[in-house]
Protein backbone atom coordinates (compact mmCIF):
# COMPACT_ATOMS: atom_id res chain seq x y z
CA UNK A 1 0.00 0.00 0.00
CA UNK A 2 1.82 3.09 -1.10
CA UNK A 3 0.04 6.72 0.29
CA UNK A 4 0.53 9.21 -1.57
CA UNK A 5 1.97 12.47 -0.20
CA UNK A 6 3.85 15.23 -0.74
CA UNK A 7 7.15 15.12 -0.59
CA UNK A 8 9.79 17.64 0.01
CA UNK A 9 11.36 16.47 -3.22
CA UNK A 10 9.40 18.21 -4.84
CA UNK A 11 8.54 15.60 -7.49
CA UNK A 12 7.64 15.92 -11.12
CA UNK A 13 4.92 14.16 -12.73
CA UNK A 14 6.31 12.97 -16.03
CA UNK A 15 3.04 12.95 -17.97
CA UNK A 16 3.21 16.16 -17.83
CA UNK A 17 0.09 16.07 -15.68
CA UNK A 18 -0.94 19.11 -13.17
CA UNK A 19 -0.27 17.61 -9.35
CA UNK A 20 -3.59 17.91 -7.52
CA UNK A 21 -3.36 20.30 -4.77
CA UNK A 22 -5.33 20.72 -2.25
CA UNK A 23 -7.70 23.85 -2.40
CA UNK A 24 -7.90 25.94 0.52
CA UNK A 25 -11.49 27.36 0.53
CA UNK A 26 -11.32 31.03 2.90
CA UNK A 27 -14.16 30.92 5.11
CA UNK A 28 -16.55 33.95 3.53
CA UNK A 29 -19.91 34.71 3.80
CA UNK A 30 -21.97 33.41 0.99
CA UNK A 31 -24.73 36.57 0.95
CA UNK A 32 -23.30 39.93 0.76
CA UNK A 33 -23.45 40.72 4.88
CA UNK A 34 -24.65 44.50 4.61
CA UNK A 35 -27.32 43.17 2.12
CA UNK A 36 -28.57 40.71 4.26
CA UNK A 37 -28.10 42.59 7.69
CA UNK A 38 -30.02 45.97 7.17
CA UNK A 39 -28.54 47.81 10.88
CA UNK A 40 -24.88 46.87 9.58
CA UNK A 41 -23.43 50.12 8.22
CA UNK A 42 -20.64 50.55 6.20
CA UNK A 43 -18.21 53.11 8.68
CA UNK A 44 -15.49 54.06 7.88
CA UNK A 45 -14.59 55.09 11.54
CA UNK A 46 -15.42 51.18 12.79
CA UNK A 47 -11.77 50.08 12.47
CA UNK A 48 -12.68 46.72 13.79
CA UNK A 49 -15.25 46.63 10.82
CA UNK A 50 -12.31 47.77 8.63
CA UNK A 51 -9.92 45.62 9.50
CA UNK A 52 -12.07 42.83 8.09
CA UNK A 53 -12.13 43.56 4.39
CA UNK A 54 -8.22 44.40 4.14
CA UNK A 55 -5.50 41.88 4.04
CA UNK A 56 -2.07 41.17 6.04
CA UNK A 57 -0.96 43.74 3.76
CA UNK A 58 -3.57 46.73 4.01
CA UNK A 59 -5.22 46.17 0.60
CA UNK A 60 -8.88 45.62 -0.23
CA UNK A 61 -9.87 42.02 -0.45
CA UNK A 62 -11.76 41.14 -3.16
CA UNK A 63 -15.27 40.47 -3.63
CA UNK A 64 -14.97 36.29 -3.98
CA UNK A 65 -13.06 36.97 -0.62
CA UNK A 66 -15.58 39.34 1.58
CA UNK A 67 -18.28 38.35 -0.13
CA UNK A 68 -19.73 41.80 -0.47
CA UNK A 69 -22.20 42.33 -3.57
CA UNK A 70 -20.66 45.36 -5.94
CA UNK A 71 -22.56 48.01 -4.08
CA UNK A 72 -21.02 47.29 -0.85
CA UNK A 73 -17.69 46.11 -1.97
CA UNK A 74 -17.97 49.84 -3.77
CA UNK A 75 -18.90 51.35 -0.37
CA UNK A 76 -16.46 49.34 1.60
CA UNK A 77 -13.32 49.92 -0.67
CA UNK A 78 -14.59 54.49 0.02
CA UNK A 79 -14.61 53.37 3.13
CA UNK A 80 -11.39 51.77 3.42
CA UNK A 81 -9.81 54.77 1.33
CA UNK A 82 -11.52 57.10 3.86
CA UNK A 83 -9.99 55.54 6.49
CA UNK A 84 -6.62 55.03 5.48
CA UNK A 85 -6.66 59.30 4.46
CA UNK A 86 -7.53 59.80 8.46
CA UNK A 87 -6.00 57.53 10.30
CA UNK A 88 -2.92 55.81 8.22
CA UNK A 89 -1.57 58.89 6.49
CA UNK A 90 -0.23 61.41 8.84
CA UNK A 91 -1.06 64.95 7.14
CA UNK A 92 2.32 66.11 8.37
CA UNK A 93 5.37 64.03 6.74
CA UNK A 94 8.20 62.52 8.44
CA UNK A 95 5.81 61.17 10.88
CA UNK A 96 7.44 57.49 9.93
CA UNK A 97 10.49 56.33 10.13
CA UNK A 98 10.94 54.20 6.97
CA UNK A 99 12.30 50.96 8.00
CA UNK A 100 14.00 51.67 11.64
ZN1 LIG B 1 -24.80 44.23 -0.54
Amino acid sequence: MTESRYSERGERSHNGEHSERPRRYVSRPKFCQFCSDKNLVIDYKNVEMMSRYINETGKIRPRRQTGACAKHQRQIATAIKNARHIALLPFEGDFWSENN
